[in-house]
């Protein structure tokens, strides 16, 4: 009886203390007692209990066991404790392996093995962390453990603030924010590495020092006490706050305070958490300007201005004022930029700015628009007068030239302008207005100044499709080179001939250079024009000479936007080459003036062609100024006098005085003069007394295409 009632008592009853009754009754009495206690405490006990057999499988666990592990005893029980369900990681979070556990090692030792472990949970997807006390049970007389007790004491919470300590203390150290610690008084009594760094001071600098210490003397923002002042539940501020470094410069911070309460509520501690914020802020600052400036020149750019004339034409409504915009655009800006490179064209926009904002009125606003484009709004001007008199200070302010880089440019500018109300009454209206008159300013010569009218707006779309199309003349094959013969005055024989341009434009027929020659400087496709034309030209030469014709010169054009590129006589070179011309036959008549520079760079490009072997030509001279001095520092061989002074050399005392100065010039620093535009047997001979060694014009011959037989009958 006694013994079925130890069996049926499993487990506990191994444990149980069993009193040496003779009475069998009493002693089963007792026995059940005893069980019915152990069993209690077994259950109710906090500590997580599990009996393990001598193979490790869990016979029993209790309900503490349960809740700790997350896992109803069904699916314990059965099972080897680490295989039930557990993922099982030491205190370095490395695998627990299964025969190091504390019950695998009381078993194998047969001694009490006390450890600590971490049991996945699975209810929590957490670790939850035990204290593990395995302790052998024994039956009589044998050393081998036949089951194993082993108690689960939960440590979790004591692991999870052990790691929160020591990670508060890694991150105290290591963040790049500055943190100091005061004490309720506001003494400061911890410092981090990263205050050190940020303000210069150590913690035995600060330590015991008023928070305020470290405080700018300019801090009008929200200071450290502000936490203080605040009051309900509140527990933490935030705010810029000036700092003083321990080199006495001050920085602005942005700060985080917070209070440490204990248990009834009372502040312990201020924790101060600030970083530098000198860089953040001075970004800020650049981007805010950025969005509204144009960051090369630092003007206002169109956001900007278009919000000032928005703003200022309400007043001007209201006041019945005027008001004018003038648009201003640089001439010819893209050739400088094409030719010096854009650090060259940056700086003269800088100058240009400079130029500009030098000459406004304080209430005006000058805004970069666009690439060389430049806007000026004047705000309640006394007369629709007023804005020319700015126009022309503008365009005269570029009578000076500009040194960018040791370059020294001449630039122009052309201006338009539109009034208000009369010539818009919304800003984009005006603008697009006085663009359209600065458009006609250009057509008119440039370097000049125009109101806007109504029919500009039209012509200045014309020219814009215009450019465009010129664009497309070289693939479209719709570019053609015509000659004109030049004569020497002493011999009456041809001595060279003059390549002359013109573009078929497929509706509006033949199109004389010098309608477009101007659009295709300014556009920069004179680049690729004066690459064909001098190509074909020398194709053309190479032609004529083939066939036997006795010309000395292929006479070609060159603009100045072509020749002040750094590449143009590499250019020449690599064309004389690839056509098997002589450089000896050709000669480049050297147009506009801004190849007179005189600069160093001009100098040796010139001095570069002469020594490939090329003659150089002044076209046009006597028309714009020159100096004298120039000339002597030029290397050309002849120079060529300007048709105007030709047509009226019979009749003009004063034609005819320019005429023989520039003959005397040229003959003294020993160059050739040819006049252009010879159109009768009169002009010739007055040329030819005056001394002028060659003539070209309508008398020898117009230009025509390559195969008149012209050029056969001059030879004779
Ligand atoms: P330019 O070099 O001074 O050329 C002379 C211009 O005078 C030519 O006009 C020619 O047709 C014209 N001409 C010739 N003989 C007489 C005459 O007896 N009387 C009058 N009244 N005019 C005469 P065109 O061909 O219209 O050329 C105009 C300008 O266009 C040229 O002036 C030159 O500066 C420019 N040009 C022409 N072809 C080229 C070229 O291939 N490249 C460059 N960059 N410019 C060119
Ligand atoms: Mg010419």
């Amino acid at each position: 009886m006694l013994e079925k009632l130890k069996e049926g008592l499993g487990t506990f009853g191994s444990f149980f203390f069993m009193p040496q009754l003779t009475n069998p009754k009493l002693a089963i009495d007792t026995l059940r007692i005893s069980e019915a206690k152990y069993r209690s405490l077994f259950e109710n006990i906090d500590q997580g209990v599990v009996y393990l057999d001598a193979a490790g499988i869990v016979m029993s666990v209790n309900q503490a066991a349960e809740q700790l592990l997350g896992l109803p005893h069904d699916i314990i029980i059965g099972r080897k404790f680490a295989d039930s369900c557990f993922k099982v990681i030491r205190e370095d979070a490395s695998v627990f392996p299964e025969e190091q556990q504390p019950a695998a090692l009381t078993l194998r030792t047969g001694k009490p093995v006390e450890g600590v472990m971490g049991l996945f949970n699975s209810e929590r997807q957490s670790y939850i962390w035990v204290v593990v006390n395995a302790v052998p049970e024994f039956r009589g007389g044998e050393d081998q453990p036949y089951q194993v007790l082993m108690t689960l004491t939960d440590i979790t919470r004591q692991k999870q603030s052990e790691g929160k300590l020591s990670m508060a203390s890694v991150i105290f150290n290591n963040i790049g924010e500055g943190i100091f610690v005061t004490d309720k008084d506001k003494k400061i009594i911890s410092v981090n590495e990263a205050f050190t760094a940020i303000t210069g001071y150590t913690q035995q600098d600060v330590y015991g020092k008023s928070a305020h210490f470290l405080q700018a003397k300019k801090n009008n923002l929200k200071s450290d006490d502000e936490l203080s002042s605040v009051t309900g539940n509140v527990t933490s501020w935030q705010g810029e706050v000036w700092r003083r470094h321990k080199s006495n410069t001050d920085f602005p911070s942005w700060t985080t305070v917070s209070q440490v309460r204990d248990s009834e509520g009372e502040v312990l501690h201020y924790v101060h958490v600030f970083m530098d914020i000198t860089h953040f802020k001075k970004a800020q600052e650049h981007l805010g300007f950025l969005a509204y400036h144009d960051p090369l020149t630092k003007l206002p750019n169109r956001l900007l201005l278009k919000d000032r004339i928005d703003h200022s034409l309400q007043t001007a409504m209201r006041e019945g004022s005027q008001a004018a915009v003038l648009f201003l655009d640089l001439d010819r800006f893209k050739g400088i930029n094409d030719t010096y490179g854009h650090a060259v064209g940056d700086g003269l926009l800088r100058e240009t700015a400079k130029r500009i904002k030098n000459l406004v009125r304080k209430e005006d606003t000058v805004s970069r628009y666009a690439g060389d484009e430049f806007v000026v709004f004047m705000e309640n001007i006394p007369d629709a007068k007023n804005p020319a008199k700015l126009a022309q200070k503008l365009i005269d302010t570029f009578n000076a030239p500009v040194f960018i880089k040791g370059y020294r440019l001449k630039i122009s500018t052309s201006v338009g302008i539109s009034l208000f109300p009369q010539d818009g009454k919304d800003t984009d209206t005006l603008i697009r207005n006085a663009d359209a008159a600065m458009y006609r300013a250009k057509k008119e010569g440039r370097n000049n100044f125009q109101y806007y009218s109504l029919e500009l707006t039209t012509e200045a779309f014309e020219k814009m499709s215009m450019e465009r199309a010129l664009r497309q003349s070289l693939e479209r094959h719709e570019l053609i080179l015509y000659y004109q013969p030049q004569i020497c005055f002493k011999t009456g024989k041809l001595v060279g001939v003059e390549s002359l341009v013109r573009w078929m434009h497929p509706t509006l027929g033949l199109i004389s250079p010098k309608q477009f020659i101007p659009i295709a400087e300014e556009s920069g496709f004179i680049v690729a024009l004066g690459e064909w034309v001098l190509q074909n030209a020398c194709i053309q030469m190479c032609r004529w000479l083939d066939e036997g014709l006795l010309i000395k010169k292929m006479v070609v054009n060159v603009s100045a936007v072509q020749f002040l590129r750094s590449d143009f006589v590499a250019t020449v070179e690599r064309i004389l080459h690839s056509t098997g011309l002589a450089p000896s036959y050709l000669e480049l008549e050297l147009t506009g003036g801004s190849f007179m520079d005189n600069s160093e760079q001009t100098i040796k490009a010139l001095n570069q062609l002469v020594a490939v072997g090329i003659d150089l030509t002044i076209d046009d001279f006597g028309v714009g100024c020159f100096s004298f001095n120039n000339l002597k520092r030029i290397p050309v061989k002849k120079l060529k006098i300007n048709s105007s002074f030709v047509v009226d050399v019979l009749n003009n005392a004063n034609d005819e005085d320019v005429t023989r100065a520039v003959i005397a010039l040229g003959h003294g620093l020993h160059l050739q003069v040819i006049a252009m535009g010879i159109e009768s047997n009169d002009q010739q001979n007055r040329l030819m007394d005056l001394g002028c060694d060659e003539g070209q014009g309508y008398l020898y011959g117009s230009p025509v295409l390559p195969w008149s037989n012209i050029f056969q009958q001059l030879m004779k």
